[in-house]
Order: structure tokens, then sequence, then C-alpha cells
């Protein structure tokens, strides 16, 4: 047999966690089995259709690398399909035209609640002949049958058994036409061969269902596997109708795919106390066995801390690659500047996400007008500026421009001026990176260069001197 998978998204919102969760849990199944992966958009619901959740899926997943190699087929093109099974199923009796009004149906329901009864619809129109013609709006309803269970071996919950009683004659088609969703996922996985359904928990109430409909049309039963809940760090469900993050805003803030992926891997399967996972090793070792029955909880400081992992660890042209569209993003010139790869080694270890590492490296490209007044009123004091001079002398003055030298030099003026070593770092960070904090001040003003060295120094100079006659000036009035 074959192993194929389908990744089957309703278009309504963002792509989001939990979906790909589904959908990189059921593209490593078909991968790990030499298998294939198909991708299906779920258009049928017309209301809930939101076209901007297509390109969040597509993209989404190209993202991520998730490809499939049939598909992305809609649900909407393959209407024709759907209802000439819907004519076999009147024709064969498994299926029947139901004339109840919602507004019946609805009394009914309440009526069935005020009994303290489980509400259903009542099969008042199963017994009516197919062929009657009523004046009057109808749904199409499935003959689900009236007695017997029906059961399944869930992959990750174990045998589940649902009562016949307890599940009605659910909807295939709506009045408005349009096929219902029970109904056009079984045709689907039918024609598309589909031999494992991998999909959420949310789903387990339809399962016994899709499979009598499956049954009725004399179909093999895929296997399931329906997998638990995410939720978030409070607890709560993360649900597609609300605002969940769409993957691509990952993408967005930082993050790399091989970072995300490993994620959410981890989010519900394990591999003993193994964390990290390269996609190869995931497609190796991939499993239903080991998907977890309990919830999941999403934390973002592992997610963090994976995305520096991989930051640091994956190819530096790689991920410097990446880079180069975060760069774009921000407007960062570069030209100019020192090579990228070379900032991002120094940057890389201090930050979790490539977007810090950009707004980090700023300093390294671009001059900055302003300083943080708390900074300013700090280190841009009469005094330093003598200190800063001793700096741009010697700096001017070497012959070769290398750390070495560079570190020698900072030692000297310091020796000389009978200061601590971190003090004068700390200016000269402060002066050359409008803030306190930067990886070593050595291999910044190297990276940085002689000539934009030079410049901030003396515009720093001259700012404490234009500092240090206002301040006389204060003073003497
Ligand atoms: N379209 C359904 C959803 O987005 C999934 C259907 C399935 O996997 O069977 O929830």
């Amino acid at each position: 047999m074959k192993v194929k998978t389908r990744f089957a998204p309703s278009p309504t919102g963002n792509l989001h966690i939990g979906g790909i969760r589904t959908a990189l849990y059921s593209w490593l199944f078909a991968r790990h089995y030499n298998g294939k992966f198909i991708l299906r958009i779920e258009d049928t619901d017309i209301e809930r259709f939101n076209s901007e959740s297509v390109n969040s899926i597509l993209n989404g997943l190209k993202w991520l690398g998730l490809n499939w190699d049939e598909g992305p087929y809609f649900q909407t093109k393959r209407i024709k399909r759907y209802k000439e099974v819907i004519n076999n199923m009147l024709d064969k009796g498994s299926a029947y035209k139901c004339f109840c009004s919602s507004k019946k149906i609805e009394e009914e329901r309440k009526k069935q609640i005020s009994e303290g009864k489980k509400p259903r619809y009542n099969r008042m129109c199963r017994n009516l002949d197919n062929s009657n013609v009523f004046n009057k709006k109808y749904v199409i309803r499935f003959k689900n049958p009236i007695s017997g269970r029906v059961t399944f071996e869930d992959k990750v919950r174990g045998t589940i058994t649902f009562d016949n009683t307890e599940l009605d004659d659910f909807i295939i088609q709506r009045s408005n036409g349009t096929p219902t969703y029970n109904f056009c996922v079984v045709i689907d996985d039918l024609d598309m061969n589909i031999t494992h359904v991998i999909r959420g928990e949310d789903h387990i109430n339809n399962t016994p269902r899709q499979i009598n409909l499956l049954n009725s049309l004399s179909a093999k039963v895929p296997i399931y596997a329906h997998v638990s809940m995410i939720l978030d760090e409070e607890g709560c469900k993360f649900s597609k109708r609300t605002n969940s993050l769409s993957v691509l805003q990952y993408y967005k803030d930082g993050f790399l795919p091989e970072a995300l992926l490993n994620y959410i891997m981890r989010l519900g399967w394990s591999h003993g106390n193994q964390e990290i996972f390269s996609i190869t090793e995931m497609k190796k070792l991939f499993n239903l066995k080991h998907i977890t029955k309990s919830s999941s909880i999403f934390s973002m400081k592992k997610l963090f801390w994976l995305n520096k992992y991989y930051i640091n660890n994956l190819p530096l042209n790689y991920v410097c690659n990446y880079l180069k569209d975060y760069i774009k993003d921000e407007n960062i010139d570069i030209k100019n500047g020192p090579n990228l790869e070379s900032v991002f080694v120094l940057l890389r270890t201090r930050h979790d996400t490539l977007k810090e590492i950009v707004q980090s490296s700023r300093y390294f490209y671009e001059e900055f007008e302003i300083f943080n007044q708390k900074i300013f009123d700090q280190y841009f004091i009469t005094g330093n500026d003598c200190i800063l001079e001793k700096l741009y002398n010697k700096i001017k003055k070497m012959s070769i421009w290398n750390k070495e030298k560079l570190s020698i030099i900072i030692n000297d003026v310091c020796v000389k001026l009978k200061m601590q070593l971190r003090e004068i770092n700390m200016l000269l960070r402060v002066v050359l990176t409008g803030s306190t904090c930067s990886p070593n001040i050595t291999s910044v003003v190297f990276l940085i260069g002689r000539e934009k060295t030079l410049l901030r120094l003396k515009r720093a100079i001259s700012l404490i001197k234009e500092n240090t006659i206002k301040n006389k000036i204060k003073i003497e009035i």
C-alpha cells in the first residue's frame, strides 16, 4: 500500500500553528514512507470563505518547505463530482431530501432539550419517497444506520466506538445546493486514495459519520490519527477563528523555518528526550506511535531557544541569505559597510531572532542622529572629549587596520589616563553605537572601519565641546 496523506484546510482564516502541525505530521508521515502528500483546500463553505486565507496557506507551506505532490485541489472545482455521488445516493436510497424548515427543526430541538434528550434531527423525511417534489426548499441528508456501532482504531487514541443511535442523518447538501464538509471530505479522501487521515481531535466526532458514509459507498476506510489540541500559555485553545497568529508572522518576526518545524514537531510528538531534529532526521524518525494523547502547551520561550540554536548552527551563508531579506525590509543599505556575514557572526549569539539581529546591525551601516538623553547626560561630559581625542589621534595614525592593534591602542590610552578598561570601552561603545550594549567593542570598531570610527569620534568630541560651552554660559548667567 502506497501511503498517501493530505492536508485539507478550510480557508477561513490564517494558517496558524495548529494547522501547520497537522500539515507537518501528514507531510512527515508521507515522506517517511516515501508516499505522497496532497494539498486540498476545503472551500465549500462560501459564507466563511476568505481569499486571503488561501494565500496564507500556500505561502506558509512554501516558506516552511512543506511541499505537496498533488494539488492544491479546490473543492469548489469538484462540485460536479459531488452532485454525481449525491444523485447516485438519492437513487440508491442512501440519501434523502428533507423539507423540514429550520423553524420546525429548531422547535423540535427545543422540545428534545426540554425532555432531557440529546437534540438531533427526528428523521421526519427519511421515509418520504425521493421522487416527491414539494414546492419547498430542501436539504439532502445521509441515511445514517439507525442501530449498531461504528468502531475505529485511532492511531493516537486507540479504539474509539460510537453508537449509531448517537448520530443523526447529517446534511450532505445544503438548501443552496452546496455540499457540506462531512460529505466532500469523504468523497475526496476516497477519490484521492488517501490512506491516512491525520487531523485535529476536533474532528473525532465527524469520523463515525464519515466512516458510515464510506461504508454506504462500499469504500475502504482510511486509517485515522487525531492529534490533540494545542493550548496557549494561558491554557486556552489556539483557535483558527480567533486572532491566531499567522505562520507568516513568525517569518516576519525573524524565525527560521527549521526552528519552527522543529518546535512544532515536538509539540505533541517525542523521541526520548531529544529536542533538536534536522529535517532529514524528522523524516526518518517520525511515526504516529509517539504522538501524545494529551494537549500541548505552546511556549514562546522554547521557540526562541530553538530559533537561537538554528541561527547559530545552520550554515553561515544559508542564514545570511535569510538575513538579507530582513535587511531589505528594514531599508538598510549594506553596500558601504562591513561584510554582512562578519556582522552576523558578531551578533548571532546575542539574539533570538533574525529581526533582532538586523535591528542591532544598524550602527554598522548607518549614522545615528539622536543619542538617548540619559546616555548623553552620562557620557557627553567635559573631560571625555580629551579621552576621545587621544583615541582619535592614535586611530588616525594606525598604519594597518587590525583588531590586535586596536586593542593595544585602547589599552595604551587606558594606562596613560589611569582609567579602567571597562570605562573607556563603554565610552567608545556609546559614541560608536549609540547604545550601552554591543558585542566586544574592539571587534565592533574593527568592523565599523576607520573612516566611520573617526567620523563618530569627531562628532562626539564636538558635541561634548558644545555642551561644555552651553553649561559654562548657564553657570555664568
Ligand atoms: N477542512 C477541515 C478543517 O480545516 C479539515 C478536514 C479534515 O482534515 O478532515 O478543519
